[in-house]
């Protein structure tokens, strides 16, 4: 099974063996059984990498990376977007705390800079900003300057079907015309379970052109 918001804490409560990467993010969003037991695991972060490198083709290899927020979904797609090599990778909360946590939890598998946002003004541009809060949510914007977009980079929203968040909103305005939202994630994620539990992979392009609606 397939398992989302807000069942992801409770999954991973349940589970009798979980991967890495759901031990690291703390929350489960795939599950399956067998021979009694309960395997889980958290595709979140690998497919938002797939969607990123792959569907928009950006590699992260040598980039600057900023990851807002320091929730379920940014925990899980920390190790992931390590395994993918960026020059810098920054996390930015507005809880600071929870970022240095997680900044510490991965300390051995590669560098993370946890900062609050008051911060972000002198770090300059990124080539990747991923806004993994749920501001928008509620239509909020996590308090970051636009100085922290670079035009020719990529501007990547999780939340998905809201066209234009405030957040995409501010990167547009800022000049960066790479703009996603998080359905290519959703899907990617649900192709990585798939093939986890039927050895296949879907062919995620038809289901991404079918479920994407325009950022305007
Ligand atoms: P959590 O509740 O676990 O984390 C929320 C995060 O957002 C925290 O870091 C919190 O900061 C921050 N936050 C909330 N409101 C604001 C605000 N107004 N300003 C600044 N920061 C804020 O949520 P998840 O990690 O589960 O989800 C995050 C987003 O990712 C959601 O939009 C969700 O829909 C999306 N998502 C998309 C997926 C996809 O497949 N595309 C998959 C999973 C999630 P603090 O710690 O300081 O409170």
């Amino acid at each position: 099974m397939n398992v989302t918001a807000p069942f992801k804490l409770k999954a991973f409560a349940m589970a009798d063996e979980r991967s890495e990467r759901a031990a690291l993010a703390g929350a489960v969003n795939a599950m399956k059984f067998e021979g009694g037991r309960i395997l889980a695991d958290n595709f979140d972060g690998i497919g938002l990498v797939r969607d990123i490198e792959i569907n928009l083709g950006l590699p992260m290899s040598g980039k600057r990376v900023l990851m807002l927020g320091a929730g379920g979904a940014a925990r899980g797609a920390l190790l992931p977007f390590l395994e993918a090599r960026p020059a810098e990778l920054v996390s930015a909360n507005r809880d600071v705390a929870k970022a240095q946590a997680l900044a510490a939890q991965v300390a051995g598998r590669g560098a993370v800079v946890a900062c609050g946002y008051a911060e972000l003004e002198a770090m300059g541009r990124f080539d990747l900003v991923v806004n993994a809060t749920s501001a928008s949510l509620t239509g909020d914007l996590p308090p970051v300057p636009p100085s922290i977009f670079r035009p020719e980079g990529m501007a990547y929203e999780l939340a998905y079907g809201k066209r234009l968040t405030p957040f995409l909103r501010l990167a547009r305005n800022a000049g960066v015309r790479n703009l996603a939202d998080g359905v290519g994630m959703l899907v990617e994620q649900a192709a990585e379970a798939f093939a986890w539990w039927r050895g296949v992979r879907p062919d995620t392009r038809p289901v991404i052109d079918r479920l994407t609606v325009p950022l305007d």
